[in-house]
C-alpha cells in the first residue's frame, strides 16, 4: 500500500505488539480500557526552552512505547518534500480564496444529533488551518464493499484501506484532500494479510484520501492533561491526516500536530499547531505565501475562541501578533532553507 511517506497511518497500540513492545499496553487498549500512563513511561522534559505563548517546543527523546521508540522513521527534510510534491496552486500565486483547491469532508455512517454542529465547526477549523476551501459533503453510509470485522471493544471495525479506495473512486477534480470522518472504529492493513488491531485514522497522498475516527476519543486515563476533549482530539486528528495527504511525514523535531502517536496519551501530548518545518511544507504545497501566515493565525484564533480552546487561542494570537513571532516562524531554526521556486 505504498511507502511510509505516502501511506502513513496513525497507529495505536497494535504497533506495540508488532514490534515486540509490552503486550500489556496493546491488550488494554484493544479491550477498550483507558490507556495507562505506564504505557508511555515517565514524561521527559522538553529539550528546548519553551513555555511562553506562541513558542515552538523541541521534542524530548522518546519514552519507551512512544511512536518514535517503536518505529524508526526518517526525518523528512524540506528539500526532499519540495522535490517530491509540487505546489498545488490552481491559479496564480497566491490563489484567491475562490480558486483555492478544495478539501472535502465526507461524513460516513449514521448521523447523531451532535453531528451537524460538529461538521460546521470542523469545516471552519480546517478552513482556517489550511487556508483552503472546505466543503462538507452529504453523509453516506459505508459502502458494502468496505470490509468489516467484529468489535475490538469500540463497536464493529471498518477497514480503513477500503474506505480510502472507495472515496478515491469518485474524487472531484478540484479536490486536494477528501477526508472521511466516522464515529465507527477502524482497522488497517499492516502488510499483506496482517492487520493492526485498530487505527485512529490514516491518510494517503497517492489516493488524496484520508479517514479519521472518533470512536476511541471518549476514553480517559490517569493524569490526563487538562483541556483534553473528544472534539479537540478528533479535530487534531483530522488536521494530522490531512497533513499526510498533503505529503507530510511524521514530525520528529518539534512538538507538532504531525507527531506520530502510539497511544491516546501520546496523541494528547501532541499540540494542535504545526511546527515551523511542517507549516513551511503546507505553505509550499498550498502556494499560500508567507504573507498569509499572520492571517492564518488570526483566522485560527477566531475558530479556537469559538471552540473554547483557550491555550490554542493564546498560542496563535501570540504568533499572529508580534513581529518577533513572525520572524521566528519565517526562519525554521532547524532546517536549511532552499530557494523558493521560480
Ligand atoms: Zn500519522
Ligand atoms: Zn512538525
Amino acid at each position: 500500500m505504498g511507502d511510509a511517506l505516502t501511506r502513513v497511518a496513525t497507529i495505536a497500540a497494535a504497533l506495540a505488539l508488532m514490534v515486540g513492545l509490552p503486550v500489556r499496553a496493546a491488550a488494554r487498549t484493544q479491550t477498550g480500557a483507558p490507556a495507562s500512563a505506564e504505557t508511555d513511561g515517565p514524561a521527559v522534559e522538553a529539550a528546548g526552552a519553551a513555555g511562553a505563548a506562541g513558542e515552538f517546543e523541541l521534542l524530548p527523546p522518546p519514552a519507551p512505547g512512544d511512536w518514535r521508540a517503536a518505529l524508526c522513521e526518517r526525518e523528512q527534510a524540506f528539500e526532499e518534500y519540495a522535490s517530491r510534491y509540487a505546489p498545488l496552486a490552481l491559479a496564480d500565486k497566491p490563489c484567491p480564496p475562490a480558486d483555492r483547491p478544495v478539501i472535502r469532508v465526507l461524513p460516513m455512517g449514521p448521523a447523531s444529533q451532535a453531528d451537524a454542529e460538529e461538521m460546521v465547526l470542523l469545516e471552519r477549523f480546517l478552513q482556517a488551518y489550511f487556508s483552503s476551501r472546505v466543503l462538507v459533503e452529504e453523509r453516506r453510509l459505508p459502502p458494502a464493499s468496505v470490509r468489516r470485522r467484529p468489535s475490538r471493544g469500540f463497536g464493529r471495525q471498518l477497514l480503513a484501506d477500503d474506505i480510502l479506495r472507495e472515496i478515491g473512486r469518485d474524487m472531484p477534480a478540484d479536490t486536494i484532500v477528501r477526508l472521511a470522518v466516522t464515529r465507527e472504529d477502524l482497522f488497517a492493513s499492516a502488510r499483506r494479510g496482517v492487520y493492526f488491531n485498530f487505527v485512529f485514522g490514516t491518510g494517503s497522498s497517492d489516493e488524496r484520501a484520508a479517514v479519521a475516527s472518533s470512536a476511541r476519543y471518549h476514553q480517559h486515563y490517569p493524569d490526563e492533561p487538562a483541556g483534553v476533549t473528544p472534539g479537540k482530539r478528533f479535530f487534531k486528528l483530522a488536521a494530522h491526516e490531512t497533513g499526510h495527504v498533503l505529503g507530510l511525514a511524521h514530525c520528529a523535531r518539534y512538538r507538532c500536530c504531525m507527531n506520530g502517536s502510539n497511544s491516546l496519551a501520546e496523541s494528547d501530548r501532541r499540540p494542535v499547531h504545526l511546527c515551523p518545518d511542517c507549516l513551511r511544507k503546507v505553505e509550499w504545497r498550498l502556494a499560500l505565501g508567507e504573507s498569509d501566515r499572520a492571517g492564518r493565525y488570526r483566522a485560527l484564533a477566531e475558530v479556537y475562541r469559538e471552540l473554547g480552546w483557550v491555550e490554542e487561542e493564546a498560542f496563535v494570537a501570540a504568533r499572529a501578533g508580534t513581529p518577533q513571532a513572525r520572524a521566528q516562524g519565517d526562519a525554521p531554526a532547524s532546517s536549511p532553507r532552499v530557494e523558493e521556486p521560480p
